[in-house]
């Protein structure tokens, strides 16, 4: 039995997510007559208690389009050093928006409304003006760390205080919400946008979406258009989302149990030194006397695959696909290395 930890995107549809896919009523979504992807639009909206949301192939594309939004060339963006924004979107922000990006240092990957204010550029002929802070929750790279409401309340005042927009990438955002049990709607009235992955702990195969004011999302239209994005009969796909909405939420818990204990079976290896918090589904490890490649060599050999997360670092994520038998088996092998 394969043991697939790499990632959360990995997860296949379950048959009652293909039966409601291959149930959907189509159209085409560029003349906007689609009725399965205008439902999903408005159902997640209506769940964030905002005016408007878009359905897009990825994660990617509606974090680009959200920074395309807030910012113009020679503004600048601030956010965590290890942002999935910065670090995995291929340059992004510079190549479709030339904007510039102000890096933070940060504790599991967050930011604080301190450390933003002492970043904001000055009205200065020298500096790029600030107009977008781009916040992740979770945070991949902090392990899955959670932000609370509590945390976001200030950096949402000094935004609106100095004018400034205020992205969320909430690429695995239920993943929090289900630690948390705050709403939706609450994090919705904080956030000029906010961009939430179908494809990852929801199990969906493709899709995310962006959500935001209609005059934002109005515009995000023409933007999801020039970069490629503009899908025909997507109703299928944003079935899949429906239904993941519906039915995969709850069942995330799950995921953060199962990561917990794989966290505590690793944390017995002689190879690992230091498990980081497991907050969510992500578990990172950090190695001693072996290298990433030599011990994602050892699980491989027990057929369990990994993703190197640093010089000495391996990331698991738990998902769908992942159950208490292959937990148990995990278990099992990683006593063998
Ligand atoms: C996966 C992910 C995205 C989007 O990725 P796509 O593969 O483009 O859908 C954005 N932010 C974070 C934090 C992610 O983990």
């Amino acid at each position: 039995m394969l043991i697939d930890l790499r990632s959360d995107t990995l997860t296949l549809p379950t048959p009652g997510m293909k039966e409601a896919m291959f149930a959907a009523p189509i159209g085409d979504d560029v003349f906007g007559e689609d009725p399965t992807v205008n439902a999903l639009e408005e159902k997640i909206a209506k769940l964030f208690g905002m005016e408007a949301a878009i359905f897009c192939p990825s994660g990617t594309m509606t974090n680009q389009i959200a920074i395309r939004l807030h910012t113009r060339i020679q503004t600048e963006v601030i956010c965590h050093k290890y942002s999935h924004i910065y670090l995995y979107e291929g340059g992004g922000i510079m190549a479709n928006s030339l904007a510039s990006v102000k890096l933070l240092d940060g504790n599991l990957g967050k930011i604080t409304a301190a450390q933003i204010d002492e970043s904001i550029n000055p009205d200065d002929v020298h500096a790029p003006e600030t107009t977008l802070v781009s916040l992740e929750n979770t945070m991949n790279k902090g392990g899955g760390s959670i932000y609370t409401l509590d945390e976001i309340k200030p950096i949402h005042s000094l935004c609106q205080q100095k004018g400034i927009k205020l992205h969320l990438d909430g690429a695995r955002f239920f993943n929090a919400l289900v630690e948390t049990g705050e709403s939706p709607a609450d994090w919705g009235a904080h956030f000029d946008t906010i961009s939430i992955c179908l494809s990852k702990g929801l199990g969906c195969p493709i899709g995310s979406v962006l959500l935001g004011s209609k005059a934002d999302i109005k515009q995000a239209r023409k933007v999801r258009k020039v970069f490629g994005g503009g899908m025909r009969q997507a109703g299928f796909l944003a079935a899949a989302g429906i239904y993941a909405l519906d039915h995969h939420i709850a069942r995330l818990k799950e995921d953060h149990a199962r990561a917990r204990m794989l966290g505590e079976m690793l944390s017995k290896s002689p190879f690992v030194s230091e498990i980081l918090p497991v907050a969510t589904n992500i578990v990172i490890a950090r190695l001693e006397n072996t290298s990433p490649e030599e011990f994602m060599k050892k699980l491989a050999d027990q057929n369990i695959k990994s993703v190197k997360f640093g010089k000495d670092l391996v990331r698991f994520v738990t998902h769908l696909d992942f159950g208490d038998d292959h937990l148990e088996e995990f278990g099992k092998r990683i006593q063998n290395i």
